[in-house]
């Protein structure tokens, strides 16, 4: 469905009346005749690795899922982590193991205000753990996701990009000083 869509931005569109947003317009112009850029990429998002972030200035394109090179595995990340399903989760797994409360996983820190819960769950973020999974698979475990508090989420971010390695709990525990399990 996704490549009809990008099919319908050639000039002369083989099937009228798909949708042709802005990005398929920019896929269609920018990678139609390069099958070897696009598929360098798809190897590059299937392994899961980051990529360089070139400046395309398309930074606020509402990305439909995959594309521009720089950032689509991370886009990719945050999109599964927004999941409602993921973060519920996440939030419930850490709550039964701290007696009802909110606890970062990172840092350990609650959140300032307790009450209503939806107030102390808006402090925190579900981070996926694997950089990126297989597009179709499903999560299994709530362990997949943490939660971490909006500080911790970027900074696990912010370390993944400078040293190039997508970090584990420990690892980014450790970083912060908070080796103990
Ligand atoms: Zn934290
Ligand atoms: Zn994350």
């Amino acid at each position: 469905m996704k490549i009809q869509n990008v099919l319908s931005a050639e000039p002369e569109p083989h099937r009228a009346g798909l949708s042709v947003s802005r990005m398929d317009r920019y896929v269609w112009e920018n990678y139609s005749d390069r099958p070897d850029e696009v598929r360098r990429l798809a190897a590059l998002i299937r392994s899961g690795q980051d990529l360089p972030a070139p400046d395309l200035g398309i930074e606020d394109v509402e990305l439909d899922g995959v594309i521009a090179e720089g950032g689509v595995v991370m886009r990719m990340h945050k999109r599964r982590e927004r999941s409602p399903e993921i973060r519920k989760k996440a939030l419930a797994r850490v709550r039964k193991g701290n007696g009802g409360e909110l606890r970062c996983e990172g840092c350990g820190a609650g959140a300032a205000v307790a009450e209503p819960r939806s107030v102390e769950e808006s402090a925190f973020e579900a981070h996926h753990l694997r950089p990126l999974a297989d597009p179709g698979e499903r999560l299994t475990s709530a362990k997949d996701a943490v939660l971490l508090s909006a500080t911790c989420h970027r900074m696990i971010h912010s370390l993944a990009r400078v040293e190039g390695e997508w970090l584990p709990l420990r690892g980014f525990r450790k970083r912060i000083g908070k080796s103990e399990a």
